[in-house]
């Protein structure tokens, strides 16, 4: 089985399209959270996550948008949280509230398991590339699973240990790394190799709409330095 693994869309259309384009035929798709938030087509995105049929957890941005409570976070965050709040429709709203924290399921005779930050704190944790390699045994115990995936720093990784991984695929829509092209995984399950992939997309689409919509001019100048 072919996975397509993605993260932090962060309602970014023109990588999120580019992404599904070069991944090409997958047989289930799961996104690590975060689908909202910064961006300027959060309907749409989450319009083509449902279409698709994606299986997802809950991001801590989702959840922001989703109850309005976005007090944790710094004032150019809050006012995209505000800007995308605007932007949903009720049934869109409904589907990122109704994301798990912790998305479990068997795959292929896989367990695997979802995170946007960390087994044990889902909405608040960042698991760096470092801290998965010095964990991976036992975040790989706690949960009891085959695969762990997991979102929320922006920084794609994959950790292997014997039959088991832990991988992060990066960020489509906000990539952090300091490549700006969207970043996503494929995962072969026959011999559970984990691909790292990396998708061109137009920048300019995306930052001319994010000052259309009023959000943080910041938050269009950081995607084409990919930080
Ligand atoms: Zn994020």
């Amino acid at each position: 089985m072919r996975l397509l693994i993605l993260s932090d869309v962060h309602s970014n259309l023109a990588a999120l399209e580019a992404v599904l384009q070069d991944a090409g035929r997958w047989d289930v798709a799961i996104s690590a959270g975060d689908v909202v938030g910064y961006g300027p087509n959060p309907e749409e995105c989450v319009a083509k996550l449902m279409f698709k049929g994606f299986r997802c957890a809950k991001g801590n941005h989702d959840m922001a948008v989703y109850d309005g409570d976005s007090s944790w976070f710094n004032d150019d965050a809050q006012d995209a949280i505000k800007i995308n709040r605007g932007q949903l429709s009720p049934g869109s709203m409904r589907w990122l509230g109704s994301q798990p924290t912790e998305l479990r399921f068997m795959l292929a005779g896989l367990d695997i398991a979802v995170y946007h930050g960390s087994p044990t704190e889902p909405l608040t944790s960042y698991i760096y590339p470092q801290d998965a390699k010095e964990r991976a045994d036992s975040l790989l115990k706690h949960t009891g699973a085959d695969v762990i995936i997991l979102g929320h720093t922006h920084i794609p990784y994959t950790v292997k240990r014997k039959d088991k991984l832990i991988i992060n695929p990066g960020s489509v829509g906000q990539p952090r790394d300091g490549d700006p092209r969207a970043s996503y995984l494929v995962l072969e399950t026959d011999q559970l190799t984990a691909e790292l992939r990396r998708a061109e997309y137009s920048i300019d689409a995306t930052a001319e709409a994010i000052d259309a919509v009023g959000l943080p001019h910041n938050f269009a100048t950081r995607l084409y330095r990919g930080t």
